[in-house]
């Protein structure tokens, strides 16, 4: 059967005044049904262009320079605008970091969470309001016949993301790409709005991108982990195997100062040194100027991914000595 997602070099640049920045450098995965692959690592590490890059929402300065990105088999980057835009409706969907700047402030909740079920499954105003209401309750809001006549700025944030997320499911997306969802919440709203991702996704079998610095959340919530860094993913695995044998130096700094899983909130800052300035990247391995375990070679050669277990991929020229 064919992948739900599948990613394959892709080369996500932006054009600046200084040069052109390669933001996503020649990532490559694939996501199934029913699976959560969490993508984590610093901001500007390339994980938001990534699924700005699948949804076909970069522009420009930013532009897709290579690879491809295949979704049920369907090359996405041959796809018209208007082609794309339909498949964001229906089968593609994405929670952003801030519910603020993605609800329309002039219409209400129920206007704007209806229009996605008139738009998509061709439902009646007064089916769209029923439909909407169910949402709004699927996603524990309680007093949903009232919030529907709400606008967003009535709602408290928490609120506000749980409408972005029952929008995102209201067209029961086979992909829902979650960015940050939670950043911005509570740790009880957080924990809520996680529990909800994850069951409406095993309910649906819908395939699931977490994108996030949380390591925490990552531990509750994914199957499988791509760990990025300067536009390049350099560790793969599954969630069991990423915790328990991490292989790249930086994913052990990341888990390193992760001293108890449920306490643990942005702790990726905590690693020495900061993501590399993407016009002047280093020579060599990119993790170079920050790895404890850097030599003479990890300053000329660069690391590729490689498979080193089966579904364990590691980009690091010493991977054999970090292991011991
Ligand atoms: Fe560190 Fe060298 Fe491995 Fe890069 S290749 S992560 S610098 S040990
Ligand atoms: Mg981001």
């Amino acid at each position: 059967m064919t992948h739900l997602l599948e990613v394959h070099g892709l080369k996500t640049y932006f054009k600046t005044e200084e040069g052109l920045v390669p933001s996503v450098n020649g990532v490559s995965f694939t996501v199934e049904r029913g699976e959560t692959l969490a993508i984590v690592g610093e901001s500007g590490s390339g994980k938001s262009v990534t699924s700005m890059s699948i949804m076909g929402l970069v522009s420009s300065p930013g532009k897709i320079v290579g690879g491809k990105i295949t979704f049920e088999g369907q090359d996405l980057l041959k796809l018209s605008a208007k082609e794309m835009r339909k498949l964001r409706g229906n089968d593609i969907s994405i929670i952003f970091q801030e519910p603020m700047t993605s609800l329309n402030p002039v219409f209400t909740i129920g206007n704007q969470i209806g229009e996605v079920y008139r738009k998509h499954q061709g439902l009646s105003k007064q089916q769209a309001q029923v439909k909407s209401i169910e949402m709004l309750e699927k996603v524990g809001i309680a007093n949903a016949i009232k919030i529907v006549h709400s606008f967003p700025h009535q709602l408290s944030g928490g609120m506000r993301q749980r409408v972005m997320i029952a929008m995102a499911l209201a067209c029961r997306p086979k992909l829902l790409i979650a960015d940050e969802p939670t950043t911005a919440l509570d740790v009880t709203i957080q924990a809520q709005i996680l529990d909800l991702i994850e069951t409406l996704s095993k309910e649906e079998n819908t395939g699931v991108i977490l994108i996030t610095h949380d390591l925490g959340v990552v531990a509750e919530m994914a199957d499988r982990v791509a760990v990025m860094y300067a536009g390049e993913i350099v560790e793969e695995a599954s969630v069991y195997e990423l915790f328990e044998h991490p292989g790249h130096p930086y994913t052990i700094g990341l888990l390193g100062s992760l001293p108890n899983m449920n306490e643990q909130r942005e702790r990726l800052d905590s690693i020495p040194g900061s993501v590399p300035n993407m016009l002047s990247m280093p020579e060599g391995c990119p993790f170079h100027p920050r790895c404890a375990y850097a030599d003479q070679e990890c300053t000329v050669s660069k690391p590729q991914l490689v498979e080193r277990t089966a579904g364990h991929a590691v980009s690091c020229l010493k991977a054999e000595e970090v292991r011991k």
